[in-house]
């Protein structure tokens, strides 16, 4: 099988998908899975969990209070299903035209107009159409690239590629786990026979010979870069300290006891003659930038220049700004670079990290990945590292020598598991959050009581505050998501006169992107209507009131992240979580969670509690996004199994290592070898 001989726009979006060559489309496996194994009478159909029914479509139309969607009433002689569409297209209207006979897959929940599926899966079905017999794989996927072609290619990839399995039979046997081939074929095409929640919960054998696969590729690497590592010489920077305490003695606020205790980590490993790899943990509004800012200090009074990782370029940018404000005063030398720079601005960015005259230089991976050359890099920092990928976090140690690395993450797992984790990294974890903060007040408002909102927006707005507005996350479809956003915006701008309303999204490009986050900073724009692009690392003090849409449609980690946006400056914040029609009883339980709590680390475990099986299905926040499939803190059998695998391994050579690393991380060695 040849990936390259496909049309090119299906390349293209298999690169979307991560798949480069066919052993990647084995290793794409389903997200979740579909049971439509069985049909249910709307009068039984069971609550709050997936289920296929199929009835005939009564009535259809567009409304548009309180906003524009699609409402459709089906029903199957004995009882009705009102069929809900945030937003959708001309032909999923004629899929549900009168008289059509539908067979829909989704939740049914108690909804505004009687019990409700809101964007269900539609199909249009004869009167005697069959039913599936095993359960139905979905992937994930990118617009222009459906489910049917995708699961053919994935099945002309499970024939083709060479499946043999890259673990000693021994330690199969010892670790009492199915072969690597059976288990790829099986979840790609499970029988009939097998349970449910063994799939979706990923409990099944099957799935738990992939986590450890993946795991042990994990820790085979890291284990491996930290021996080359070690045999590595770093600069040892250990100035007097003069600039990092001139930095804090203009700061407007001192830094908690916390900041002071993982700065002192920092500085011992600087010292080092082998180059430090600290990750530094802290939830969101820790204040993790100014630290980071402070070790910057330490680098550059020794002489050695400084790089910032962001992984957006809205990050990066906001970075640049930060160390401007702070680090120039001091006559320090702060560059940004970034793919939306002009080419003259990125030559001359270029030329001055080349020289040595830029100290500092912000920008984002893809960039330094490319052309950077630094003339004397001392420490290369990592903004949200859980946001690369390990393939990725490797390359960038290679920049410029060996650098120090400290790399940022507001993931929270917990120390201990982060540590076995992440083998090659020592972490530090920020544990308060800076005193004087309001807490943000978290509200949970139904979305038919809009129009308060709206006049709480413009409220907000007349005492010099601003506001974000987040669109809801509509998983089936980038497009819809993108349009939603599009007519919100739209909308907005007209029911808020007199008020600047922007708009940001993630295919927007990077300068635009760029522009309008700066117009937002300098309250040129009063609302910032934005798809979940702006989830990580935003600081914009002024704004005080944030607006999620369809709340009970993101996971919990994400509106924690999301909330974080606010509550940052003096004023007193509040994040209002909009949600449609009344609630099911695990999604009531879910953001009370939310809006009972504030710390990152209790939610993210909390979401796990909660999220019984069925539940979220496809919204896994596995809290390590560099993982696809294991989840440290459900599979840490499995993590115990593959460190101690990962040992035994490369105790006998690393040829066998090898094998399984060529799998799982290729390319991979031409990282170490730079
Ligand atoms: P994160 O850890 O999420 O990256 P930031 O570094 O963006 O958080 O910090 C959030 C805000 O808190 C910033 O505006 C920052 O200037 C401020 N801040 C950082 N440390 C302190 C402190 N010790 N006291 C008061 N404010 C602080
Ligand atoms: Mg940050």
């Amino acid at each position: 099988m040849d990936l390259t001989q496909l049309p090119p726009g299906i390349q293209t979006r298999l690169l979307k998908l991560g798949i480069s060559r066919p052993f990647d489309l084995v290793l794409h496996l389903p997200l979740r899975y579909e049971d439509e194994t069985q049909l249910y009478p709307l009068a039984d159909a069971p609550i709050g969990t997936p289920v296929l029914v199929e009835a005939e479509v009564l009535s259809a139309e567009t409304t548009f209070r309180p906003k524009k969607q699609f409402v459709a009433r089906v029903g199957d002689g004995n009882s009705t299903l009102v069929v809900r569409l945030i937003n959708f297209y001309p032909n999923q209207v004629k899929q549900l035209a009168v008289g059509k006979r539908v067979r829909l897959y989704g939740e049914i929940r108690h909804g505004y107009w009687g019990d409700e599926m809101v964007h269900p899966k539609v199909k249009n079905v004869g009167e005697e159409s069959s039913l599936n017999e095993a359960l139905t794989p979905v992937y994930s996927t990118v617009a222009g690239l459906a489910q049917a072609p995708l699961t053919k290619l994935i099945a002309r990839a499970l024939n083709q590629c060479q499946l043999d399995d890259t673990l000693p039979a021994a330690m199969l046997n010892d670790l009492g786990l199915p072969a690597f081939a059976d288990s790829v074929r099986f979840l790609h095409n499970p029988t009939p026979d097998v349970a449910r929640i063994q799939l979706t919960e990923r409990l099944h054998p099957a799935w738990r010979r992939v986590k450890f696969d993946e795991l042990l590729a994990q820790q085979l690497s890291l284990r491996m870069a930290r021996a080359v590592r070690r045999e590595r010489n770093a600069p040892r920077i250990a100035p007097p300290g003069r600039l990092a305490a001139q930095l804090v003695a203009c700061l407007p606020f001192g830094l908690t006891k916390a900041q002071n205790r993982v700065l002192l980590d920092i500085s011992k490993d600087l010292a080092q003659r082998h180059p430090m790899q600290r990750l530094l943990q802290g939830d969101v509004g820790s204040g993790k930038t100014i630290v980071s800012a402070i070790a910057a200090c330490h680098a550059i009074e020794a002489g050695y220049q400084v790089a910032m990782l962001a992984p957006t370029e809205i990050l990066a940018e906001q970075h640049y700004r930060k160390f401007l404000q702070w680090l120039e005063p001091l006559g320090i030398q702060v560059r940004w670079l970034t793919g939306s720079l002009k080419a003259r601005e990125k030559r001359e960015a270029l030329a001055t990290a080349a020289d040595g005259t830029a100290q500092i230089v912000c920008g984002t991976h893809a960039i330094f990945q490319q052309t950077v050359e630094f003339k004397n890099l001392g420490l290369s920092i990592v903004d949200e590292q859980h946001r690369f990928g390990v393939a990725q976090r490797l390359a960038l140690r290679e920049k410029g020598g060996s650098p120090h690395q400290l790399m940022m993450s507001a993931t929270p797992i917990p120390r201990t598991l982060a540590m076995s984790f992440y083998a090659d990294l020592d972490v530090s974890v920020i544990d308060e959050l800076p005193p004087g903060r309001t807490p943000i007040v978290t509200k949970l408002v139904s979305d038919a009581r809009r129009d308060e909102i709206i006049e709480r927006i413009a409220s907000k707005v007349r005492e010099g505050r601003q506001v974000y507005w987040v669109c809801p996350l509509i998983e089936e479809s980038e497009a819809l998501q993108l349009q939603t956003a599009v007519d919100t915006h739209a909308q907005l701008t007209e029911e808020l006169e007199g008020i600047a309303v922007g708009l940001l999204h993630g295919k927007m490009k990077p300068a635009d992107k760029a522009a309008i986050m700066a117009d937002f900073l300098a309250n040129k724009l009063q609302v910032l209507v934005a798809t979940t692009v702006i989830e990580v690392g935003v600081d914009v003090p002024n704004a005080s009131l944030m607006v999620i849409e369809h709340a009970e449609r993101m996971g919990l980690s994400q509106l924690h992240q999301l909330r974080g946006r606010v509550g940052r400056g003096a004023h007193a914040s509040l994040c209002i979580l909009l949600y449609s029609g009344p609630l099911g009883e695990t999604a009531k339980e879910r953001l009370k969670v939310i809006y009972e709590n504030t710390d990152g680390f209790v939610i993210a475990k909390e979401d796990l509690r909660i999220r019984g099986p069925g539940e979220l299905a496809g919204v896994r926040q596995s809290g390590v996004p560099l993982l696809r499939f294991a989840d440290l803190e459900n599979d840490a059998d499995l993590l115990d199994a593959a460190r101690e695998a990962a040992e035994q391994m490369l105790t006998g050579g690393a040829a066998a290592a090898e094998v399984h690393l060529q799998r799982w991380l290729p390319g991979r060695e031409a990282l170490l070898r730079v």
